[in-house]
């Protein structure tokens, strides 16, 4: 069986070409070739020796993912749907914005967590995604968009893991995956530009911390267990206060000195001042240490089975205000790509559904797919 050269960061692509006699440059040249270049073809890679290109074609192949559909909203953001099997499909967002461009990119096929007011989590969990499957999503948009807009230079110069999956309990493939995303022979992301999203898989936030800091968001929508149990299954295993206590750890890596917490506003359930005011509390207690963060508030973007509403808007922004007046510095999320489902928690991605992907691409405007990109 050959190997997708995908799946490796440069130090597995290293030993891989160490393992067939290679020096070290050659495995980096080879890395650039794919990641920089976006080259799929060992033939294209004219400043390997002809030796080696014909080594790798017994033995390596680059293979992105396939590209099922490819959604564009009336406000520029992008979605693509990929095919990874078994009936199921991955979603990855583009999301252009006037000093950025940022990715939103899957960690898993489905999601083990099963929070209530997310349709990955009401789908159910189907498997990890690979490294190179993760850095597929990457890989395939930032060529195609290169491409499209005819440049040279880098379009994507952000990249959230918030699209499908935990990404923290898939940590053995994210892992290289983040590494190959800063790598500077690859895509050369800055650690403050690279956010691992998570619901709070405290063992792995220490690890995280260790093994490749990044800048961190934890998903919290709720200041008090009992309640954070009901919507995020997750705490029960890790309650709040052991959640903090990570937080608190991390910061010692983090590459910026906060915390992101998300907070996705549920009308009626998480949205009273009471709620902002226990939030206060929790980031800031009287006794012992508080966690240096920032929040950032979801408003719910519903679907039909999760018989939650989205908060109003006036309820939104004086749930702000509460923490803006404590000298907590929060945001209100835009929704981006809301006519084309590629909203947060909107991301499905069940392709055994052909009808509803028919009736969905019904009312999208839905760009007919060029090959792969070179
Ligand atoms: N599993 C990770 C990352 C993916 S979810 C996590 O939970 O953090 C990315 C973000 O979208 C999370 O903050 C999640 O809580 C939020 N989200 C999920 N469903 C949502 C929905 N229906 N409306 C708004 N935000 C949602
Ligand atoms: Fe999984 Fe995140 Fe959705 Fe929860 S919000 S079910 S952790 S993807």
């Amino acid at each position: 069986m050959t190997v997708n050269l995908l799946d490796f960061d440069r130090q597995g692509l290293t030993e891989f070409c160490e393992g067939l006699g290679e020096k070290k440059f050659r495995a980096t040249q080879l890395f650039r070739w794919i990641h920089h270049k976006g080259a799929r073809d060992f033939e294209q890679m004219s400043d390997l020796a002809k030796s080696l290109r014909d080594k790798l074609k017994t033995c390596a192949h680059i293979t992105p993912l396939s590209p099922i559909s490819l959604h564009e909203s009336a406000d520029g953001t992008l979605k693509w749907l990929f095919d990874v099997g078994d009936g199921n499909a991955v979603e990855t967002v583009f999301i252009p914005e006037d000093d950025r461009g940022t990715l939103c990119v899957s960690s898993q096929a489905g999601c083990a967590v099963g929070c209530r007011f997310c349709s990955t989590g009401h789908q159910g969990f189907s498997r990890n995604l690979s490294t190179g499957e993760i850095v597929a999503q990457l890989w395939f948009a930032e060529h195609f968009l290169r491409q499209r807009l005819g440049s040279q230079e880098r379009v994507i110069s952000n990249v959230v893991m918030m699209g499908m999956g935990e990404p923290l309990q898939n940590y053995s493939a994210l892992v290289p995956a983040l590494r190959t995303m800063l790598d500077d022979h690859a895509y050369g992301l800055s650690r403050r530009r690279l956010t691992v999203s998570t619901s709070g898989v405290v063992p792995m936030m220490d690890r995280l911390g260790e093994d490749c800091p990044v800048a961190l968001a934890v998903s919290l929508h709720a200041p008090a267990d009992s309640l954070r149990d009901s919507l995020v299954p997750l705490n029960r295993k890790y309650p709040l206060a052991e959640l903090m206590a990570a937080c608190q750890r991390y910061l010692a890596h983090a590459p910026r000195d906060f915390i992101t917490f998300e907070y996705c506003m549920l009308d009626g359930v998480n949205d009273q001042p009471e709620h902002a005011q226990a939030l206060i509390d929790l980031v800031r207690p009287q006794q012992g240490p508080g966690v240096s963060c920032k929040f950032n508030l979801i408003p719910f973007n519903p679907f039909p089975a999760s018989g939650l509403k989205r908060s109003a808007q006036a309820q939104v922004l004086a749930f702000a205000e509460i923490l803006q007046r404590a000298g907590l510095v929060t945001t209100v999320r835009k929704t981006r790509g809301d006519d084309i489902d590629a909203a947060c928690g909107q991301l499905a991605g069940d392709v055994k559904d052909r009808t509803d992907v028919a009736s969905r691409m019904a009312r999208q405007r839905v760009i007919p797919l060029r090959a792969t990109p070179p």
